[in-house]
């Protein structure tokens, strides 16, 4: 087993942050979960706060933060568009001083720190599937790019500090992931099926349903990001990070309405500004670097997700908003 260490997981009391506390905590380490609770929640987090080495700490990461570490993951940051879009300002600055703030932590304390980079920083792509190297093509000035903009802006910085102050980075580029703790009002087109399928109202599929997504399960997401804080030091990435098997929305409309057993039908509704097209991971680096790949079918997946979704539902614990 290796050294017990002292973690900092922003964003901890999100979707991804949660899973992340919950496996460091297993592997024996510390871990102090900063979180300014905009879309996460204490309730994401109930379950460790009775772990001694589990502290939570509401915090923005707009300002800056001055604690002990070793690693930091740096996750802080709404993820889904109905949530980045509802305050585009606070969006940018928390990518940008956030990243700030923690890269100077990092530098002060000397923690290795990784970045929760998108697979939106290749924007709509031309090309398919998407490879590291791959600049992207991101509108500068649309409704998404304070979401797209700010994460690449991130990982600007990012490579400037391990370029000018040599400190240990780890940039991982996230496609989309889902699983339970998924918010069910935050917009995201899993949590939006899943809902509108366990109460036969109408399935939202915008535009054509033709654009496409590749979905990775949590689980095997916060493999990946383990793993990768661990390479040697020379691995900086950015290293793709989700699961290459890509769907239409049109197929995963009609595979939640089957694994519902529900009678609703399919509504098109109009295609939001900049959606892209197309995405798919390509993984080979992963697959290199971190001996990394995806286990969990999106079937498979999504039978554990809608059970979590089905005792919401049950307990009456959704927002008006679902
Ligand atoms: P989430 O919205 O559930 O979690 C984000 C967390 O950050 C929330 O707990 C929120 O309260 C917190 N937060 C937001 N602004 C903050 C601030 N200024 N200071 C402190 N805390 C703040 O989203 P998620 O899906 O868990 O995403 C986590 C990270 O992974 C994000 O950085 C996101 O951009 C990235 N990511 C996620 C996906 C995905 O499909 N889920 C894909 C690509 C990248
Ligand atoms: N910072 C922080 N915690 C620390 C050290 C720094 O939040 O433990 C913030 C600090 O507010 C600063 C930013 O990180 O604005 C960048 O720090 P850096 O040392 O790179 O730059 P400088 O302090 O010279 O602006
Ligand atoms: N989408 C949809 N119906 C919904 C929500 C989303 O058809 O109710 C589509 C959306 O237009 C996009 C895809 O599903 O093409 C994924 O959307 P999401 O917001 O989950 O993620 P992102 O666009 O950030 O990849």
């Amino acid at each position: 087993m290796q050294q017990a260490k002292r973690v900092l997981v922003t964003g901890g009391a999100g979707f991804l942050g949660s899973f992340l506390c919950e496996r460091l905590l297993a592997e024996g380490h510390e871990v102090v979960c900063v979180d300014n609770f905009f879309t996460g929640s204490r309730r994401n987090v109930s379950h460790l706060l009775d772990n001694r080495s589990f502290e939570i700490i509401r915090h923005d990461v707009t300002f800056p933060l001055y604690i002990e570490v070793d690693e930091i993951y740096n996750l802080a940051c709404p993820a889904s568009p109905v949530h980045y879009q509802f305050d585009p300002v606070q969006t940018t600055k928390t990518n940008v001083h956030g990243a700030i703030n923690m890269l100077g932590l990092a530098k002060r304390v000397r923690a290795k720190i990784l970045q929760a980079s998108t697979s939106e920083v290749y924007g709509d792509p031309e090309i398919h599937p998407q490879t590291e190297d791959y600049w992207g093509r991101v509108n500068p000035i649309g409704p998404r790019s304070c979401y797209d903009e700010g994460k690449r802006c991130a990982e600007t910085l990012f490579f400037d500090y391990w370029r000018q102050h040599r400190l240990r980075i780890k940039v991982a580029r996230i496609f989309n992931t889902y699983g339970p703790r998924m918010r069910p009002d935050d917009g995201r087109v899993i949590s939006n099926f899943i809902m509108q399928a366990l109460r036969n109202k109408p399935i939202t599929v915008y535009g054509t349903g033709q654009q496409t997504r590749s979905f990775c399960y949590v689980n095997d997401l916060i493999d990946g990001l383990v793993r990768l804080m661990h390479t040697a030091d020379d691995v900086t990435g950015p290293i793709n990070l989700g699961n290459p098997v890509e769907f239409t929305m049109l197929e995963l409309a009609n595979l939640v309405i089957e694994l519902t057993g529900s009678r609703s039908k399919i509504r098109f509704l109009p295609l939001p500004v900049d959606d892209p097209r197309q995405r798919q991971p390509d993984i080979g680096c992963a697959l290199r670097e971190l001996n990394w790949k995806p286990r969990i079918a999106l079937r498979d997946g999504l039978v554990t997700t809608i059970a979590y979704f089905e005792t919401l539902v049950s307990s009456g614990n959704v927002p008006a908003a679902a």
